[in-house]
């Protein structure tokens, strides 16, 4: 602890003696970083991945993500969850575990802030016609997508590119591609994930599977009683009943009842494993034979229907198919348009291109589109009435 004009300040040795001393020991420590690409000073106040975190809420694709689909397309309504409303509350699920939970609070946050700046326009269908696109290219996945963001596609130094993140921020960023993808051969293979990455992936569940719940019913996608054949349903509406209480007044506290017992099952049945099995270390939990955070065997049942009830009755909602047939269409056209004629992009992705490739660069530019720019972009291409 200094003191700087009276005010007594938290510096980031004070910090990091903190959590060697408060988390626990199978915790990531951000003085036990393997560091970053590029050497660099540390910060007087803050730790390492408190600085991946600010570095990343600063960053060009972070601000995108509120133009970005999360099921619906984002010109659909104003109501609904975009790519950056579900990014914090996946940042909220997130941290309250991992506070319970004695794990690293700053590297959680700033995995779950970036968890999702990989996703092109227009969500999975954006992404799955990227990668039909890409096919003789080296192919197209978010959860890649993401480190050429942060390593590349950022700029903010004048002698490298990327945001420099620690090491550990970017092996967790790439997800289930860890063990297939050929940027993953530079992480150490494990064959588990750090806890704070595997509490970001249940959250980003958890998260999804609630705001999905509370979008389906808000656009009337379905209806509440379809929901009530579903035991996790009328457990969390077992919580909220009360006499006189309305239908729709019952379904939101539903949802929010839902999403309670979504995440203490979460912590409750992880710290029951993480005592359990006594990890010592970091290193420890990720030699397990299987992931350690995870919800309760019984929460489990219950949800795995509920996420069936959602694939069948809300992502292929004829609705949902048809913006989606949309955004094929539009993707589409404006790849081929670019790749056939590249003097039409920009003249930085003309650079870009030459530099990573046609096919990757064009990809790196339609993957980095809003819903909404992409949208323009396909009027002012092919609308001939329309502005270049
Ligand atoms: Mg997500």
């Amino acid at each position: 602890m200094t003191t700087t004009k009276g005010i007594r300040l938290l510096t980031r040795e004070a910090k990091e003696a903190r959590e060697e001393r408060d988390l626990a020991p199978c915790a990531m420590r951000s003085r036990r970083s393997r560091g970053r690409r590029h050497a660099e000073e540390p910060d007087p106040l803050r730790t390492g991945f408190e600085k991946d975190r600010d570095r990343i809420v600063h960053s060009t694709a972070f601000r995108r993500m509120e133009y970005k689909t999360q099921v619906f397309v984002n010109h659909e309504g104003d109501y609904y969850r975009t790519r950056l409303t579900h990014t914090l509350e996946v940042v909220q699920v997130a941290r309250s575990a991992a506070s319970a939970l004695g794990l690293n609070e700053p590297l959680v946050e700033a995995i779950a802030l970036a968890h999702d700046l990989g996703h092109p326009p227009f969500g999975h269908k954006g992404e799955e016609t990227l990668d039909a696109l890409m096919r003789e290219h080296g192919g197209f996945r978010h959860n890649r997508q993401v480190l050429r963001i942060v390593d590349l596609l950022e700029k903010r130094h004048p002698a490298y590119d990327g945001l420099n993140l620690d090491y550990e921020v970017r092996e967790s960023l790439l997800k289930g591609e860890r063990k297939t993808a050929p940027e993953a051969a530079e992480f150490e293979p494990f064959p588990q994930f750090l806890l704070e990455e595997q509490v970001v992936d249940a959250a980003d569940e958890i998260a999804y599977t609630n705001h999905d719940v509370d979008d389906g019913l808000k656009a009337g996608i379905f209806a509440e009683e379809e929901l009530d054949a579903l035991a996790i349903w009328r457990r969390a509406r077992a919580r909220v009943e009360a006499p006189g209480i309305s239908g729709r007044l019952r379904a939101k506290r539903t949802v929010r009842a839902l999403i309670g017992i979504l995440i203490n099952d979460l912590i409750e049945h992880s710290a029951g494993r993480i005592a359990e099995a006594g990890f010592d270390s970091p290193e420890a939990a990720r030699r397990a034979p299987s992931p350690t955070i995870g919800h309760s065997p019984e929460i489990r049942a219950e949800l795995a229907p509920l996420r069936a009830f959602l694939h069948r009755n809300f992502y292929h909602h004829y609705r949902v198919n048809r913006m989606m047939a949309k955004a094929r269409e539009m993707l589409e056209r404006l790849f081929r348009a670019y790749v056939g004629n590249p003097g039409t992009l920009p003249p930085e992705f003309q650079a870009w291109t030459e530099r990573e490739g046609l096919h990757r660069g064009v990809c790196d530019y339609v993957a980095g589109m809003t819903d909404r720019f992409a949208a323009d972009e396909y009027r002012r291409l092919f609308d001939p009435l329309e502005r270049a």
